[in-house]
């Protein structure tokens, strides 16, 4: 028998795994050889128990105990999460902190060994569950900021609000890379590019878990975001060189960055779905990668390999599918925590899966448990939440988001506005609207519910507070906007598209509503100056919207968007976002992305025709690239490339300024994307200033995989003749 008989500690000496000086790795042997069968299949699984209508609601300050003491002692569950919709009755910071404690508390109480939980939550633009907390913009805004600092900050900002409320682990951030408007996740992703998506990502995940109390997860591993027909959680077909150069980076980059969980893609790869991916989880994840963390199934995932994919005839099956491939822990909804348990235990019980797995998964969790610190500090103070939380960092809000606002159209340079303005309205429907402007994964998982109100500063709150309250007029309804424009100064017309998650947001047609074209159009014939600020999770075909002379894309801002459109447009900031992403024109153009294969029509990137490109936005004042010069122009496929660029800002204004740098192939023997970010910085300038940067890339970020059709093989930087550019300048290096 390899499980030892658990005996009880001696009163006199302290078991090798309560003892803090004992290392990590010992005090997990230790405890592991305590353990029986039953508990550490217990550490495998994480139901959601908290307040949803299950028998283990939490109500009027109290668990339901009879259902703590069947999940957490009888079961001896090891995790617990609050997925997006669910979280304790008033959302409060300090009630959140209550209830974390008080399931702590009866776990460890609970346990013959008194292991702490680990608990889960979705804060994914700041602790966004939670009422009163400030709300970070989303990821593709974070991802057109082109700022790794400032995602960083947001990382470590969400984790002290997280670990203030009780929680220990954040299902954050989405490593996947945006391929299909369609799709109605596509916000969750910072780009679609892998290398800006991979480096957005691993500074987000520096960031969480700098302080060492809250775990980051990268998800949704992989190629979530490229279901075929657009939908969520539907079938991709990806041939293996694209999984590799395309999805893969992106994960890495946040694997790499030390990230302490992984969760599994919902959806099937090529036939197989990834819960049930040994490719992907073991061979890829595990040996490839060597990542050394919790794999965790996405939502009733393990199940789903029974009931939704068919391929195990039974849940206790599935589970077996799921922890041979690689799975650590499954997430559950409640009813199923016992399925999943009895058929784990039993998998366990009949060798189909070896206990050696098993304790390689548990091994793994109470890993994760002792690096967080939460034998010694398994409680939170709630007396502090409040403080810790309420409006918390808004500065950083304010600033991601206003980095985060992308100029697109100025004709004439009517933006910047004048503060001197004597009236301007505020039209459209996200120009007064919180729940719009932060989005999905907000108090609810579909956004702000309607009866609920969660601070923030709205568009028109933002303009008013700058301009004064008499100047600013909010327009409710399209006849209202067009009448009071036909006497203002500007109007800003905020359209966009409610929010939206799973499945919800999923669109045949990615495009602004034909209402808020019309808006846009009647508005723009009073004659007026008008600025259209699009608030939406990706960007919308805008039909005739698209005619704007001003137009701003301010993503899902968060909840201090006002504050920053207001910022920007008044010329308070320069805009410096850039589209992480390519805007289509046309609803046909999907999937739409810039690493477009050289093809057989006119020209290397000829099925490239967006509105937008990718890497686009403008900025008050110009920017100017003067030098290219490379470190050496010879590198090898494993080396690194040093770039050094003379930036000028050659306006009027100060400015920060994103400067990518691009590679491409005038010939390559493998078909490769005709251009490819190799990577990027972003510098702020004075008024006439200019500098001079250097930035360096490893040849790996513009590795590809050889092989044949199949694309089978290692991906590596193939030699050969290589253009290095920023900007319009150019510099030739040879790869050996
Ligand atoms: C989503 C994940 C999320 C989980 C927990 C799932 O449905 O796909 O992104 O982390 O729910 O709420």
């Amino acid at each position: 028998a390899l499980v030892m008989a658990p005996g009880p500690a001696t009163a006199r000496s302290t078991p090798t795994y309560l003892d803090p000086a004992a290392s990590t790795s010992k005090r997990v042997s230790d405890l592991l050889k305590r353990m029986t069968v039953e508990e550490k299949v217990g550490q495998t699984a994480q139901p959601a128990v908290v307040n949803i209508q299950g028998e283990c609601e939490w109500s009027g300050g109290e668990l339901n105990q009879a259902c703590m003491k069947h999940v957490l002692a009888d079961q001896h569950v090891g995790s617990i999460l609050s997925g997006g919709g669910e979280t304790p009755p008033q959302n409060k910071p300090s009630a959140w902190a209550e209830m974390v404690n008080t399931i702590q508390k009866y776990s460890i109480d609970n346990n013959r060994l008194h292991i702490p939980i680990l608990y889960g939550v979705d804060a994914v633009h700041g602790h966004n569950n939670v009422l009163g907390a400030t709300k970070f913009p989303h990821q593709t805004g974070v991802g057109a900021t082109w700022d790794p600092a400032v995602s960083e900050a947001m990382g470590q900002s969400t984790a002290k609000a997280v670990k203030a409320t009780g929680p220990n682990w954040d299902f954050a951030p989405v490593q996947d890379v945006a391929r299909d408007t369609r799709w109605g996740r596509y916000y969750e992703t910072y780009s679609e590019d892998p290398h800006l998506s991979g480096a957005m990502g691993s500074a987000f995940v520096k960031g969480m878990q700098q302080s060492r109390q809250v775990a980051a997860t990268v998800k949704h591993f992989a190629a979530y975001s490229a279901p075929l027909n657009g939908h969520d959680r539907t079938a991709s077909q990806l041939d293996l060189r694209y999984l590799q150069d395309t999805f893969f980076p992106s994960y890495k980059a946040a694997v790499d960055a030390g990230a302490q969980t992984v969760m599994v893609n919902s959806g099937a790869i090529n036939g197989i779905p990834a819960h049930a991916s040994k490719y992907l989880l073991t061979d890829v994840l595990r040996r490839q990668w060597g990542f050394k963390g919790v794999v965790i199934s996405d939502w009733n995932d393990v199940q789903s390999l029974q009931t939704a994919y068919k391929i195990a005839g039974t849940y206790a099956d599935a589970a077996g599918i799921a922890m041979n491939a690689g799975v650590d822990v499954a997430m559950l909804p409640p009813d199923t925590v016992d399925g999943y348990i009895d058929g784990m235990l039993a998998q366990v019980k009949s060798g189909k899966v070896s206990r050696s797995r098993l304790d390689d998964a548990v091994a793994r969790v109470l890993t994760l448990k002792f690096q967080l610190g939460l034998f010694e500090h398994p409680y939170v103070d709630p007396s502090k939440a409040d403080a810790a939380v309420l409006g918390a960092d808004k500065d950083l809000a304010v600033k991601a988001a206003t980095e985060s606002m992308t100029l697109l159209k100025n004709d004439g340079n009517a933006l910047p506005l004048s503060t001197g303005l004597g009236k301007v309205v505020v039209a459209g429907p996200a120009g007064d609207s919180v729940p719009w402007q932060d989005g999905g994964w907000t108090i609810g998982w579909q956004g702000i519910p309607d009866n609920v109100t969660d601070p923030g500063v709205t568009i028109y709150q933002g303009v008013k507070k700058l301009l004064g309250d008499g100047k600013v007029e909010l327009a409710k309804t399209a006849d209202e906007a067009v009448d009071k424009t036909k006497d203002a100064d500007a109007a800003i017309v905020a359209v966009g598209e409610k929010p939206g998650a799973e499945g919800v947001n999923d669109s045949e047609a990615p495009e602004l509503s034909a209402d808020q074209q019309d808006l846009v159009e009647r508005l723009q014939a009073t004659g007026k100056k008008v600025i259209v600020v699009v608030v939406a999770s990706r960007p919308l075909v805008l039909g005739k919207a698209a005619d704007a002379k001003q137009l701003v894309m301010a993503w899902l801002p968060g909840s201090e968007a006002g504050t920053a459109v207001a910022d920007v447009l008044f010329g308070r900031a320069n805009p410096s976002g850039r589209l992480p992403v390519s805007w289509p024109k046309t609803i046909g153009d999907q999937p739409m992305f810039y690493q477009q294969l050289p093809g057989t029509n006119s020209g290397p990137s000829s099925s490239y025709d967006p509105l937008f490109p990718f890497g686009y936005g403008l900025s008050y004042t110009t920017f100017g690239v003067r030098g290219l010069s490379l470190g050496s122009s010879s590198v090898s496929s494993h080396g690194t490339v040093k770039v050094t660029v003379q930036v000028s800002n050659t306006g009027g204004r100060d400015g920060d300024m994103v400067v990518p740098v691009y590679a491409s192939q005038p010939v390559s023997r493998i078909l490769a994307p005709a251009r490819r970010l190799a990577t990027f910085t972003r510098v702020s300038l004075k008024a006439g200033e200019t500098r001079s940067v250097t930035v360096s890339f490893p040849m790996s970020n513009l590795a590809v995989t050889p092989g044949d059709i199949n694309g089978a093989g290692t991906p590596v930087a193939q030699p050969g003749a290589y253009q290095i550019s920023a900007g319009d300048k150019t510099a030739d290096l040879t790869v050996r």
